[in-house]
């Protein structure tokens, strides 16, 4: 249920419904707008029906949101979008960031010089797996704590954001010491645990669509996080599985603008996982920016011949600026701007 306020309501108003909505054992989120604040009132469906706030003063009228999920639904933002701000770049809303790097952490060499090509490119932040969620348990694992340090050198150098993988939440405390934002992989969309203590981190937070997740199961892993009072969560689609076996995944772009109006929540595609191929990337890139995604996550290499994983599927460091240029090009198309520091 949302409590929108009348315009002006006081303080201690909106204090009173929320200590009003706590006593029926809900959740009370405050969210304040530019002229009024709404209350979304989250918790069991009895509860909140039981909480008699019509005429209350200084509540306006009562909404109840019908989707399963509550603060992740477009509605509770009434039309508003949330903007993930990271060390002054912007992702969501007008606001279109690139998010490149190698898949895994495998080197200082290759992080550092990744991470000057990213940042000389004009990409926003950088990314780079220490702990890898593989397939065959006979694979590279990633470098896993060794790996930090050198997200941490590559960070300091370039002053570029990190987004880093995190998939044991025993491994919360060193991440959080070097991650801007902690990526939960596709594998783990519905690890329950996971979400809730991102959530309480606090820390903002990619989350990867499900190989076979549902949009709606997408929404309500990242209500997960927001019920723990962590808005910043960035919604992912990776490709999923379908019947087609022509290619690795298939890229729901279909996605982008269902999201977008489903949910406040920013979304950002990752061409290299769905296409497992570097001459697919480009494409399906400006398709998305085009089509309103808010961001790429995107894997890049100096010689992805020798990349320890995902080689095939990575843009080569050398032409990376032009495909930014590219990007860009396409995603003002779709009216986005971009934040650099
Ligand atoms: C990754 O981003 O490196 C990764 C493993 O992605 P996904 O979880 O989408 O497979
Ligand atoms: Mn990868």
């Amino acid at each position: 249920m949302m409590i929108v306020m009348k315009e002006g309501a006081t303080a201690e108003q909106i204090d009173s419904v929320v200590e009003r909505v706590k006593s029926v054992g809900a959740k009370a989120h405050v969210s304040k707008g530019e002229l009024v604040t709404v209350i979304g009132a989250i918790g069991d469906r009895e509860h909140v029906a039981n909480l008699g706030l019509e005429g209350y003063p200084g509540v306006d009228h009562l909404v109840p949101i019908l989707k399963p999920y509550k603060l992740a639904s477009a509605q509770y933002k009434r039309g508003e979008r949330t903007v993930v701000e990271i060390d002054g770049r912007k992702l969501g809303g007008n606001y279109f960031a690139t998010i490149a790097g190698p898949c895994t952490v495998e080197s200082r060499e290759v992080m550092l010089e990744t991470a000057r090509v990213v940042r000389d490119s004009g990409a926003q932040m950088l990314r780079g797996g220490a702990y890898k969620p593989r397939t065959s348990p006979y694979s590279f694992q990633g470098l896993g704590d060794a790996g930090l340090p050198l997200l941490a050198e590559a960070k300091e150098e370039t002053g570029l954001p990190v987004v880093t993988e995190l998939m044991d939440v025993r491994d919360l405390e060193p991440v959080l010491e070097v991650a801007d934002v902690i990526q939960v992989g596709a594998r783990n969309m519905q690890n329950y645990t996971l979400l809730t203590e991102l959530g309480r981190a606090g820390r903002p937070v990619l989350l990867k669509r499900g190989l076979s997740s549902t949009i709606e199961e997408l929404l309500m892993s990242a209500e997960y996080v927001l019920k723990e009072g962590n808005e910043n969560v960035i919604l992912c689609e990776r490709g999923i599985r379908t019947f087609e076996p022509s290619y690795r995944f298939t890229l729901d772009l279909m996605a982008v603008p269902v999201l977008r109006e489903l949910s406040h929540l920013p979304v950002v595609i990752d061409p290299s996982h769905a296409t497992g191929r570097r001459d697919w990337v480009l494409p399906m890139s400006l398709a998305a920016a085009a089509a309103g995604a808010d961001g790429i996550i995107v894997e890049i290499h100096p010689e992805p011949e020798q990349a320890i994983c995902d080689g095939p599927q990575a843009l080569r460091t050398d032409g990376f600026a032009e495909y930014v240029r590219q990007l860009e090009a396409a995603a003002q198309l779709a009216g986005k701007e971009f934040a650099q520091v």
